[in-house]
Formats: structure tokens, C-alpha cells, sequence
């Protein structure tokens, strides 16, 4: 009889707490929180509740596209690379990422030679010579052939009548050698090189290779990191300046300076494949045409085309349909369920690929 007596005082107890609660709801001010089932401090805005405090599980912002709670993160695919233990080679090593993740990298060194496509050409041989013989040019967001006519016309499509980079008989001023390479393809090319157009070859850089560290599972962090300018580090300038590899290991560089280049009077194609060659960095891309190895996606969505240096995967411009990818962020990323957190490159006259990194980089 204690027992009952206990448990009916306890009921009216609680019953008398709500109607008192009720009663204070009045008073507050009642605000909208949305249901975070990820945690990552965005919440659905077609889950919410009205409520004076802020619920468990429930955050004020409505911003997150994608709270299913298991967001899809994929490790690098290490087969996709193009490694053939020569030009190529993989390995696993334990790393620090930017953020202090201890983890895992693949560790890439690449002689910038690749396996799935020919270099070159660059430059054309004379005037007459058909854009087969030449390779491409990026200004102002549009891809120019680089052929006999690209040069001859070169005063007046820059409006500036001290181009001239072809002799009477036609015949286009190129290196010819390691030592012009050297002299003409650096920020301070004497006056000597004006009207050169820059050819360095693959036979110049044939004992280079370069190591690359990308981590096995990339980490996404709350703020992108910017890439680095080129030179010294500091100032702020501590991200790499590489943003990603392709699979046959050859890097996805910063913009090329076409205003240095331009502004020595010199011209420095880039091959269909959207490479050149400097003896310090070997071959590199500045633009992704889809010439080197891609996977194709079953859904149409864009092929892959490489890794960025925070281990997300790289796409193409366009899909299968030939539509460019909506929705991305500052850095051109973007997530799906299928492919996870990625990004998709610029239009390649646009001598860009992607405009930060949004996971941590191996240091
Ligand atoms: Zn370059
Ligand atoms: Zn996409």
C-alpha cells in the first residue's frame, strides 16, 4: 500500500511538472533547429523541430545536402594508377597530414614520363605547317590551336607588332637545344629569346623524378586550404602548389604564367595532351583536354581523370552528356553518394584545374 501511494504521489508530481513547463513555453521564444544525423554541425532542413532550447542531435543550420549519416569516403583506388614500377612506381608509408592526421600515403615517385600518350609537339616547324604540327595555347578562357597560322597572325591577335616569330622564308624561331630550353623557359629569358617559341623536349629531363605523398584515406577539413604561389613557403604560402596527380603519374600543375611568357615575347605551347616540358619540373599539365587515362562512370557522371594531392578524386569538366557539374564548391568540389567528396576540373582554357583542397595534404 506504501508502494502505491509512492508511485500515485509521483504522477502527480509529473503531471503537475508538464502543466507548469507548458505554461513557461508561452514565455520563450521558440526557434527552428534541424536534425544533424551526421554531425558535422550542418542539419537538414527537411527535418526539424520548434523548440525554446536546442535538442540533441538538432543544430541551427539548414544547409546540409547530404545527412544520411554515412557519407560516403573512398580510399584512393591505387590500381587505377598507371605504376609500372619504372616511370611510375607506388608505395605505402606512414605520414602526417596538414591537420596532424597520422595516417597512411601513397607515396608516387614519377619520372613526369607518361605511359598512355606521346608528348609533343609544341612547336610548329613554319607557317604553312597544319595544326598537327603544333600544339595548343590557352588565352582568355578559350584553347587556340598552335599552328602556322596561330604564329604567323600573332601581331595582330595580340595587337602588338613586335611579334614576329617566323623568318622570311617562313620558318618558325624555336630552341633547338637543352641550353635554349634552359635560357628561354625561366621568369628573367634575355631579349635574345624574343620571338622564340618554347620546345623544351623529353630527351632534356630524362634523369628527373619527383616524389609525391597522397594520402591513402583523404580527411576532410572544416576550411580549405589554398594552394601555394610559386617560390619560397611562408607568408601564408604553405600549400602545395601542385593540386593533383594523373594516373599515369604526371602533375595536374598551377596555372602556367602566360603573362611572363607572353610578356618576354615568348610563346610556350602546350601539347593536345595540355603539357609542356621545364627542366626543373619535367613534363606537367596545365590543362585537362581528356587525352590521358580516364575511368569511365556507369551513371554518365564525368570519368575520373586522377587524384588531388588531399587524396579526393578528380573528374572531368563535362559528363557523358557534355553538361558541366552543378553545384560545386569554391574549390569546384562536390559530393555524391557514388563517388563521395570530389572535384571537377576547369574548362582547360581557363589554365586551371581545381581552386583549393578541401581535405588535409600530406606534408
Ligand atoms: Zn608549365
Ligand atoms: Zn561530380
Amino acid at each position: 500500500m506504501k508502494i502505491s501511494k509512492m508511485i500515485l504521489g509521483l504522477c502527480l508530481c509529473f503531471t503537475l511538472v508538464m502543466v507548469s513547463c507548458s505554461d513557461d513555453d508561452d514565455d520563450c521564444t521558440k526557434t527552428t533547429w534541424y536534425e544533424d544525423l551526421d554531425g558535422d554541425g550542418l542539419g537538414n532542413a527537411s527535418v526539424s523541430q520548434s523548440a525554446c532550447e536546442q535538442p540533441a542531435g538538432y543544430v541551427a543550420d539548414n544547409t546540409d545536402t547530404n545527412d544520411t549519416g554515412t557519407d560516403t569516403v573512398l580510399d584512393v583506388d591505387q590500381s587505377l594508377f598507371l605504376a609500372d614500377g619504372s616511370a611510375l612506381t607506388i608505395t605505402t608509408v606512414a605520414c602526417t597530414l596538414s591537420d596532424g592526421t597520422e595516417t597512411t600515403c601513397y607515396q608516387l615517385v614519377t619520372k613526369s614520363n607518361p605511359s598512355d600518350h606521346e608528348m609533343g609537339p609544341w612547336c610548329p616547324d613554319n607557317i604553312t605547317n597544319t595544326d598537327v604540327a603544333g600544339g595548343i595555347w590557352l588565352e582568355s578562357g578559350e584553347v587556340y590551336d598552335v599552328d602556322g597560322d596561330f604564329i604567323q597572325n600573332m601581331a595582330s591577335f595580340y595587337n602588338d607588332s613586335t611579334w614576329k616569330m617566323y623568318d622570311d622564308n617562313g620558318n618558325v624561331f624555336k630552341t633547338e637545344t637543352l641550353e635554349d630550353c634552359i635560357n628561354a623557359a625561366n621568369p628573367n629569358v634575355g631579349a635574345e629569346y624574343e620571338n622564340f617559341c618554347v620546345e623544351c623536349l623529353p630527351s632534356y629531363v630524362t634523369d628527373l623524378s619527383s616524389t609525391y605523398l597522397i594520402p591513402v584515406t583523404p580527411v576532410k577539413l572544416s576550411t580549405p586550404v589554398s594552394f601555394g604561389m610559386m617560390g619560397p613557403p611562408g607568408m601564408g604560402n604553405n600549400g602545395p602548389t601542385t593540386r593533383g596527380l594523373a594516373f599515369n603519374g604526371v602533375v595536374f600543375d598551377a596555372p602556367a604564367p602566360t603573362d611572363a611568357i607572353l610578356g618576354a615575347y615568348t610563346l610556350a605551347p602546350f601539347d593536345d595532351a595540355g603539357g609542356h616540358i621545364n627542366t626543373a619540373a619535367g613534363y606537367h599539365y596545365h590543362a585537362a583536354t581528356g587525352v590521358s587515362k580516364k575511368v569511365e562512370q556507369a551513371d554518365g557522371h564525368a570519368s575520373m581523370i586522377g587524384y588531388a594531392m588531399d587524396g579526393y578524386g578528380i573528374y572531368a569538366f563535362l559528363d557523358a552528356g557534355g553538361n558541366e557539374a552543378v553545384d560545386l564548391d569554391n574549390c569546384r568540389g562536390h559530393y555524391d553518394e557514388v563517388r563521395g567528396y570530389h572535384y571537377h576540373v576547369d574548362y582547360a582554357g581557363n589554365n586551371n584545374f581545381i581552386n583549393c583542397l578541401s581535405g588535409a595534404y600530406a606534408n
